[in-house]
């Protein structure tokens, strides 16, 4: 069985008094589901402190890293620098990225292929915008997201392919679950014909967009939903009742 896989992904967003806060709430908060794998991921300034304050069994990711080993590249944080933290995970890809910052299919590639090669896990995020969704490109779409992955890509036993449609994100239009659960079996299935029916049935396929403490129980009772990437609930108390959500 694949376990259950909660990021809460705070993005651009906290001071340092609201990060002690957000830390105190989560050590605070009570974890009733069993089997669940818990990461935040704060902005790159405030890694040290959550990973130094935050609860055990709750870990950290960084939001980026750069795509190769560091050196003169101003203002960006290489693989190497996070293992040398001790940070296990790193989300790469995410649609603000692609969108805001132009990073390719084949860029989100590269950086995840380096990333684990380095040694870090990877929360690697694909998703149609609403113009692709209404055209009927959904499954092409995240199909070459995750095929630019997966050609450079052989450990999958560290990455997490997080479902997140941009339509849904920040918007409070969530998908229903039967329009996540439609694409994480497309997703599944394509994994199973294209990589192997082994990585189909062990790789974590998680939604994200618009997840709460009220929509995130039915989606988790889909059979190939394995879990949340949390933007705006993750800095509320509500990202508890999320995490409680497992099945
Ligand atoms: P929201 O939960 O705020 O819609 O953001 C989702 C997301 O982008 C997580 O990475």
């Amino acid at each position: 069985a694949r376990k259950f896989f909660v990021g809460g992904n705070w993005k651009c967003n906290g001071t340092v008094e609201e990060v002690k806060k957000i830390v105190g709430t989560l050590n605070a908060g009570q974890v009733t589901a069993s089997n669940v794998e818990v990461v935040v991921s704060p902005p790159f300034v405030f890694v040290p402190m959550v990973k130094e304050s935050l609860r055990p069994d709750f870990q950290v990711a960084a939001q980026n890293c750069w795509v190769k080993k560091g050196g003169a590249y101003t203002g960006e944080i290489s693989a190497e620098m996070l293992v040398n933290l001790n940070i296990p995970w790193v989300i790469l890809g995410h649609s603000e990225r692609r969108s805001l910052l132009k990073e390719s299919n084949e860029f989100v590639a590269d950086k995840t292929a380096y990333a684990l090669s380095k040694g870090l896990k990877v929360i690697a995020c694909v998703g149609e915008t609403l113009e692709q969704r209404e055209a009927g490109t959904t499954m092409e779409v995240v199909a070459a997201q995750t095929k630019a992955i997966a050609d450079k890509v052989t450990n999958w036993a560290d990455v997490v392919l997080a479902y997140e449609p941009v339509w849904a994100i920040g918007t409070g239009k969530v998908a229903t679950p039967a329009q996540a659960q439609e694409v994480h079996f497309e997703l599944r299935k394509w994994l199973a014909e294209n990589v192997s029916p082994d990585v189909a049935a062990t790789t974590r396929i998680i939604y994200g967009g618009s997840v709460n403490g009220a929509n995130s129980k039915e989606l988790a009772g889909q059979p190939d939903v394995d879990g949340f990437l949390v933007g705006g609930a993750s800095l509320k108390p509500e990202f508890i009742d999320i995490i409680n959500s497992a099945s």
